[in-house]
C-alpha cells in the first residue's frame, strides 16, 4: 500500500506562509509605502524653482537629481540629471547648501521595525488562531470543553484534562455501564494496582444501545473523569472519498495515542467504518471502507494495551459490527447502554430539571410512568418542552400539567389548534376512543386507562387513549398481547356497531396489531401450530427491529393465515365485550364528545356508575406494556 504523504504539521505550513508574506512586506511593499512619492518635473521647470527660491533641499543620486520645497509639508520632485556645469553655482546663489543631504525621509528604525514586524505578527497569531478555532468548530467539536488541539490528519480532538466538561453525575441511570467505565478510568489511574494481581484489562469497551440513551454522553463523561487525554472522532470522519485515505487516518490516529499514552480513543458511531465485510457484491465505494476497517483491526492489534491506550467505541447497531472488530483483545468489552427503567426514568428527569425552575407541586415519578420507553434524549427534550410551554403561558416556573402535556407532544405531537374536525367526525372520534378505552377496562391484565382525549394532535392522530402501566414490566404473557390487540380492535368495532360504517382512523391500530400478532407467531413461539420456532429474526434491535424471515414460502403463507386468525379471534372478543355494554358505550361516548379530553378517574368513575356488573378497577391488574400505549 503506498504511503500516502500528509501534511503532517498544518501550524508549520501556516508560519511559513506567514513568514513569506512578511519578507515581501518589508523588503518590497515598506520601502514603496514610506518613501515620499516625487512628482517627475523637467530640468527647466527645476532651475526655475531654484531661482525663485522654492527649493529647500536637493540630492544628486547618479543620474536623478531628488529635491524638495520648503512647503509643509514639502512636496517631493526629481528630475534626470542634465550635464550642467553651472548646477553647482546656481544651487549655491540660491542659498542651496545642503545638496547632498539625504532627502529620502528616515522613518525610524523602531518604527519600522514595528509596523514591519511586530504589527503583522500580532495580525497573523491572532487570525491563525480564530483560523484554528473556526476548524475546530467544523471538525464537530461539540464542547468537550477542556484544552483542544489538532493533531494532524486523523481530525482528532485531543481533550487534555476537561475540567468544565460532562461528569459521570451528569448521566442518570445506566449504573452497570457507569460501573464499568470507572474501572476503565480507574486502570488509567493506577495501573500498577492492576499489574501487580497480573490482570489485564480490556484493550476496548463498545457501548451499544438504541439512539439517545447516553451513549455519547457516557463517552464525554469519561473524558471528564479520567485526566488523561481523550480523543474523540466519530466513525463517518474517516470515510473519504479516496482508497487509502481513511486507513491513512486510522493509523495516524494512533500514532498520536501511542504518543500520549495512556490515553483513550473514542470512535463515536463505529458501525459506519465496522460494517460485516461481505466478500460478495464489493460494489465501488467498499474497497475504500474496508482498508479503513482492516488498518484499525491491525491497529488495534498493534498496541499494547499495558502502554495505557483504551479504545471506546459506540454504536446502535452492534449487529452489523464485523466480528473480527468484536473478538477479545479487540472490543472484548461490551456495555449496554438500555433504555432507562421507571427509575432510571425518574433520575433523568432529575437531572434535566436542575437547569430549570420547577414548581413545587411537580412529580416525576408520574411523568416517568407516562414516558414508557423513552429514551434519556426524549426524557430530556420533555422537560425542555415543559419549559417551553411555561414561558409560552407566562409563567415564571414549570408546573405538573406543563410536564404531562410535554410528555404527549413527545410522544403524540403538538395539539393542532384549529384543525377543522366536523361534528360527525368527533362523533366518531369519540366512539372510536371509547371502544379502546372500553374493551381494555372491560378486560383484565390490561393497563389502567389515564386519559382519552379527541383533541387533534400534528403526528396525524385524531385522538387517542392512554394507557399507563403502574409498575414496570419486562415480560408480556399471551394473554396480555391478546388483550392488546382487543384494545387496538375496540376502536374500530365501536365505529362499525354505531355508525355501520368503517373510516381510516384505525389505520395505525390496524399496523400495531398485525405486529403483535405477527410477533406472537413468529418470534414469541406462542401458537400450537409452530410451537418454539423462530420464524423471524430481529436484525436491529435497536433501531425500530426489522425482522428478517426465515422460512420456506409455504410456511410464510401458513404465517399470514394464522395472523389473520389470531387478530380476528381478538377482534371477536372484543366485538362480544362491547356488543353487551353498548349502554356505557353511548354514554361514555356522549361524555367525552361533550368534554373532548376526560381523565382516567372521570372515565372509571362514570363506567362503574354504568355498570351493573362491578368492573374491577384495572389499576390493580398488572398489566405488561413495554411501550407507551397509545391508540389513535
Ligand atoms: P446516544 O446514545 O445516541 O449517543 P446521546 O449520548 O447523544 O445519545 O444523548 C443525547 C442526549 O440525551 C444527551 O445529551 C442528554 O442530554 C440526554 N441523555 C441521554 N441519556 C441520558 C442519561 N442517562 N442521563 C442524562 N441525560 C441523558
Ligand atoms: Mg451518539
Ligand atoms: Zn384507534
Amino acid at each position: 500500500m503506498e504511503e500516502i504523504k500528509t501534511p503532517k504539521k498544518p501550524i508549520l505550513y501556516y508560519a511559513l506562509i506567514v513568514l513569506t508574506i512578511m519578507l515581501i512586506l518589508n523588503f518590497f511593499l515598506l520601502p514603496k509605502l514610506t518613501q515620499p512619492s516625487y512628482e517627475e518635473v523637467s530640468y527647466g521647470k527645476f532651475l526655475e524653482m531654484v531661482e525663485s527660491g522654492e527649493i529647500s533641499e536637493v540630492q544628486i543620486d547618479g543620474d536623478v537629481i531628488y529635491f524638495k520645497d520648503g512647503g509643509d509639508p514639502a512636496k517631493f520632485y526629481r528630475t534626470g540629471l542634465m550635464d550642467d556645469p553651472e548646477l553647482v553655482n546656481r544651487l549655491e546663489s540660491a542659498g542651496i547648501t545642503e545638496y547632498y543631504s539625504t532627502i529620502v525621509e528616515q522613518t525610524s528604525p523602531l518604527v519600522t521595525f514595528l509596523v514591519g514586524w511586530v504589527l503583522p505578527l500580532v495580525f497573523f497569531v491572532v487570525v491563525g488562531r480564530l483560523l484554528m478555532n473556526s476548524l475546530m468548530k467544523r471538525m464537530g467539536g461539540d464542547g468537550f470543553g477542556g484544552n483542544m488541539m489538532t493533531f494532524g490528519k486523523s481530525n482528532a480532538k485531543v481533550y487534555v484534562q476537561s475540567t468544565d466538561g460532562i461528569r459521570f453525575a451528569d448521566v442518570a441511570g445506566e449504573d452497570e455501564a457507569k460501573e464499568l467505565l470507572t474501572e476503565i478510568v480507574d486502570y488509567l489511574h493506577n495501573p500498577q494496582r492492576y499489574a501487580e494481581i497480573g490482570a489485564n484489562i480490556p484493550k476496548g469497551a463498545l457501548l451499544v444501545g438504541p439512539p439517545g440513551t447516553g451513549k455519547t454522553l457516557l463517552a464525554k463523561a469519561v473524558a471528564g473523569e479520567a485526566n488523561v487525554p481523550f480523543f474523540s472522532i466519530s466513525g463517518s470522519e474517516f470515510v473519504e472519498m479516496f482508497v487509502g485515505m481513511g486507513a491513512a487516518k486510522v493509523r495516524d490516529l494512533f500514532k498520536q495515542a501511542n504518543e500520549k499514552a495512556p490515553c483513550i480513543i473514542f470512535i463515536d458511531e463505529i458501525d459506519t467504518i465496522g460494517k460485516k465485510r461481505d466478500g460478495v457484491g464489493a460494489i465501488g465505494g467498499n474497497d475504500e471502507r474496508e482498508q479503513t476497517l482492516n488498518q484499525l483491526l491491525a491497529e488495534m492489534d498493534g498496541f499494547n494495551a499495558s502502554k495505557g491506550v483504551i479504545i471506546l467505541g459506540a454504536t446502535n447497531r452492534p449487529d452489523s459490527l464485523d466480528p473480527a472488530l468484536l473478538r477479545p483483545g479487540r472490543f472484548d468489552r461490551r456495555i449496554p447502554v438500555e433504555l432507562p427503567d421507571l427509575q432510571g426514568r425518574i433520575d433523568i428527569l432529575k437531572v434535566h430539571a436542575r437547569k430549570v425552575k420547577m414548581g413545587d407541586n411537580v412529580d416525576f415519578s408520574v411523568i416517568a410512568k407516562m414516558a414508557v420507553g423513552a429514551s434519556g434524549a426524549e426524557l430530556a427534550n420533555m422537560i425542555n418542552e415543559a419549559a417551553l410551554r411555561a414561558v409560552r403561558n407566562g409563567r415564571k416556573y414549570v408546573t405538573q400539567n406543563d410536564l404531562e402535556e410535554s410528555v404527549e407532544v413527545v410522544i403524540a405531537g403538538y395539539q393542532k389548534k384549529n384543525a377543522i374536525l366536523s361534528d360527525n367526525e368527533k362523533r366518531i372520534v369519540a366512539y372510536h376512543e371509547i371502544g379502546h378505552a372500553l374493551v381494555a377496562a372491560l378486560q383484565t391484565n390490561s393497563a389502567p386507562v389515564t386519559k382519552i382525549t379527541i383533541i387533534p394532535r400534528t403526528s396525524g392522530a385524531l385522538g387517542y387513549t392512554m394507557q399507563v402501566d403502574e409498575d414496570e414490566h419486562n415480560l408480556m404473557s399471551k394473554t396480555e398481547i391478546e388483550n392488546k390487540i382487543a384494545t387496538l380492535t375496540g376502536g374500530r368495532i365501536a365505529e362499525d356497531l354505531i355508525f355501520h360504517s368503517i373510516t381510516t382512523g384505525a389505520s395505525n391500530d390496524i399496523e400495531q396489531a398485525t405486529k403483535l400478532a405477527r410477533a406472537m407467531v413468529t418470534r414469541f413461539g406462542m401458537t400450537e401450530e409452530f410451537g418454539m420456532v423462530a420464524l423471524e429474526t430481529v436484525t436491529n434491535q435497536y433501531l425500530g427491529g426489522d425482522t428478517s424471515l426465515a422460512c420456506s414460502p409455504e410456511t410464510s403463507t401458513k404465517i399470514d393465515e394464522l395472523v389473520v386468525k389470531v387478530v380476528r379471534t381478538q377482534y371477536e372478543k372484543a366485538e362480544g365485550l362491547l356488543r353487551s355494554h353498548m349502554r356505557e358505550l353511548n354514554a361514555l361516548a356522549q361524555f367525552l364528545y361533550e368534554h373532548e379530553t376526560i381523565t382516567g378517574e372521570e372515565f372509571m368513575g362514570l363506567l362503574n356508575q354504568l355498570t351493573t356488573v362491578d368492573v374491577k378497577p384495572a389499576a390493580e391488574e398488572s398489566p405488561l406494556t413495554p411501550t407507551p400505549s397509545l391508540f389513535d
